[in-house]
């Protein structure tokens, strides 16, 4: 079994690249070059030297003992909230900025849910002198308005997107109608490992730095060559691609996805889009999707703006229908509660996002010698305004 993309973009039946008309020139570019620029040795010395003198990777691998007390076995936590603004989100970002001045763009377009990749792509368009432009729906504007004043203050246009729910899937839509109005200077640097190929595998390659350090460091801490257990979240699934990455054929590493539940997987205010998906086409790629019988999109729900998106990206879709990979799903109430535990017994404040992962542990039981690994994507300066009422409601 192989759980990477074919030469197509394919993960199996998932993937491939359903695209307009007006967008082929610029897909297939990249698709025809992306690996010979990112594979050459002049682009990898770059990418890593900047990972490491600029994002501050390697990100530590923590024991924590409080949680593995806790929960009688062995957990270390990934800390990608360590990395320069926040999360794991800057990987991705140094390799596609590095990748578009290659191709001799001038203007950098994104979509972001969060604000964590549009803080990203303007952290490194200010960097490189790029223009910036971010299309972030009018609900996350609201809701996580940190990122906002950052990007703003980085030199990025932000863009409020008002279609739809006002959310992630719409902001992307904004992103890719810009793409297509501006295909020759423009490059779209996407955040996830969504979109048509070579998006998701591309993404996935910047992101696998993560478990590539996680197998150096286990084995330097532990003496062992693999964990027994990643678990990550899922939003369009670029954290967890890049925590499973180099795990993927060791089939004695048990990889866990966790998706939001929102107010409940049967409630309708949800993000589980393994447990109510189908097999569907958005933004350009062959996913798991949320729609209903005549295949419209339904409006995801939750808490957290990085996982309030109706799909995942393909790879993921591909180890949910192969069962290489167990999806579980936190909900709101899981996630805020996993996240005061965490920020309480080893003083560290988790992004939402991360906390449905470590909500995870309480749906596990682990063995009292099992190595544990929680990927930690990124910190929870931007949802204070949420903790603040959670906690003064259970206080
Ligand atoms: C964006 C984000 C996510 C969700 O995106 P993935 O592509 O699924 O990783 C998760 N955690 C944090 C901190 C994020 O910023």
């Amino acid at each position: 079994m192989n759980y990477q993309s074919d030469d197509k973009g394919y993960y199996g039946i998932f993937g491939g690249a359903y695209i307009p008309e007006m967008m082929y020139q610029n897909i297939n570019t990249l698709q025809n070059c992306y690996l010979e620029i990112i594979e050459s040795s002049d682009f990898q010395q770059e990418f890593r030297k900047l990972l490491r003198d600029y994002a501050g990777r390697p990100s530590p691998l923590y024991f924590s003992d409080r949680l593995s007390d806790h929960y009688h076995t062995n957990i270390y936590l990934k800390r990608e909230d360590l990395n320069h603004t926040g999360s794991h989100k800057i990987n991705n970002t140094i390799g596609q900025i590095l990748l578009a001045k290659r191709l001799g763009k001038t203007r950098i377009i994104a979509e972001t849910g969060a604000g964590q990749h549009g803080v990203a792509t303007a952290t490194v368009c200010a960097r490189a002198g790029l223009k910036c432009i971010v299309y972030m729906g009018a609900v996350d504007v609201a809701r996580q308005s940190p990122n906002v004043e950052k990007m703003k203050m980085l030199g990025a246009e932000v863009r409020p997107v008002q279609s739809g729910n006002k959310t992630l899937k719409d902001a992307t839509n904004e992103a890719i109608r810009d793409w297509i109005n501006n295909p020759v200077d423009t490059h779209y640097i996407i955040g996830s490992v969504v979109g048509p190929h070579p998006y998701p595998d591309m993404v996935a390659r910047f992101q696998s730095v993560i478990s590539e350090e996680i197998r150096v460091q286990l084995l330097e801490k532990t003496g062992k060559k693999t964990p027994d257990y990643v678990i990550a979240c899922v939003g369009g699934g670029s954290n967890a691609a890049g925590a499973f990455y180099h795990f993927l054929d060791n089939l004695e590493v048990k990889l866990i996805a966790v998706e939001a539940a929102g107010k409940g997987v049967e409630t309708g205010e949800s993000a589980a889009t393994t447990a109510l998906g189908q097999p569907g086409v958005l933004h350009g790629s062959k996913s798991l999707l949320m729609q209903t019988a005549d295949g419209q999109v339904i409006e995801p729900y939750s808490i957290s703006a990085g996982l309030d998106y109706p799909g995942i990206g393909p790879m993921h879709a591909n180890l949910f229908v192969t069962k290489r990979a167990q999806f579980l799903s936190a909900t709101d109430e899981e996630a805020l509660k996993a996240a005061l535990f965490l920020t309480q017994c080893e003083g560290i404040i988790p992004a939402l996002e991360s906390a449905h992962a470590l909500a995870a542990l309480e749906m596990i039981s682990f063995k009292p010698d099992d190595v544990v690994v929680v990927n930690v994507s990124g910190r929870g300066d931007k949802d204070m305004e949420a903790y603040l009422k959670y906690y003064q409601s259970v206080k």
